[in-house]
């Protein structure tokens, strides 16, 4: 094969994440949401899991220093615009990431994964409390009703609900929250964005409403949405605008969902 173009730089994006065998949430999705925004996707694997539509049928968790060795092979040779995390699987494993992360002074989204759409967990029992040291170096936490609700202790059913589960989790310590409205019920989704008072003088609230779908092929949804927010965030567009950037990216990932096993369907990557 000829080049016949010099190699450009495209902004580097980190996941640090768990492998979907599956394919359709996890590390996989990640990478493929944040090349199909024109970035460069980098990893470091937290866990490694035997699943399908069906199922979660076995989980490996790696060596905590290896996972350090992964995130340092990376920062150390690439110029990482942003940073997103996905399943951390363990206290053990969000203490190494919070470690690795206070040397870094870029962006970072966590999705604080904790249960697959399947009911199967994906991170220890124990484990909640650990995300707040997390949260310290997060500028986006991206919780569901569910995980919001297990992260502030306040039943999240309703916008308002969700604006004020937002509000906590930046009191303790991150920049601002996005609580996803998808397991809200109403006719359209709303997802609420708080942005703490350090970062824009007054708390701004927003609310990024998009139609709801009539779909059970959501697996992955969690997972592109944060991966399309660092990678926007890599390009360095602001937050709202990496926000509103990554609803619309994630709807259409869900509207042109793909049915490719006995169970429930995955979200679509589509450019
Ligand atoms: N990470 C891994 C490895 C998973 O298997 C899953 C769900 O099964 C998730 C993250 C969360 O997926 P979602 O984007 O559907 O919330």
């Amino acid at each position: 094969m000829t080049r016949t173009h010099a190699p450009v730089s495209p902004p580097v994006t980190l996941t640090i994440a768990g492998s979907d065998s599956g394919g359709g949430a996890g590390i996989q999705a990640d990478l493929k949401t944040i090349e199909a925004h024109d970035a460069f996707g980098t990893s470091a694997i937290t866990a490694t899991t035997a699943q399908n539509t069906t199922g979660v049928a076995d989980i490996n968790v790696l060596p905590t220093d290896h996972i350090a060795a992964q995130y340092d092979a990376v920062v150390d040779d690439f110029a990482v615009g942003a940073i997103k995390t996905g399943m951390l699987a363990t206290t053990a494993v969000i203490e190494t990431v919070t470690d690795c992360l206070a040397e870094f002074d870029g962006p970072v989204v966590v999705d604080p994964v904790m249960v697959a759409a399947t009911g199967d967990r994906l991170l220890s029992e124990d484990a909640e409390a650990a995300y707040e040291g997390l949260f310290d170096h997060a500028t986006l936490v991206t919780p569901n009703a569910d995980e919001a609700e297990l992260l502030t202790d306040r039943t999240v059913d309703s916008v308002d609900a969700a604006e004020a589960a937002g509000r906590d989790i930046v009191k303790l310590g991150a920049d601002a929250a996005l609580v996803k409205g998808g397991h809200i019920d109403g006719e359209s989704v709303v997802d609420t964005l708080v942005i703490d008072e350090s970062v824009t003088d007054a708390t701004h609230t927003e609310g990024f409403s998009h139609p709801r779908v009539d779909t059970d092929a959501t697996h992955g949804s969690g997972c592109t949405l944060s991966s399309a927010i660092a990678a926007r965030l890599a390009h360095e567009e602001t937050l709202t605008e990496a926000v509103a950037g990554g609803v619309a990216f994630m709807e259409r990932a869900v509207r042109y969902g793909v049915d490719v096993g006995e169970g429930p369907g995955s979200v679509h990557h589509l450019v």
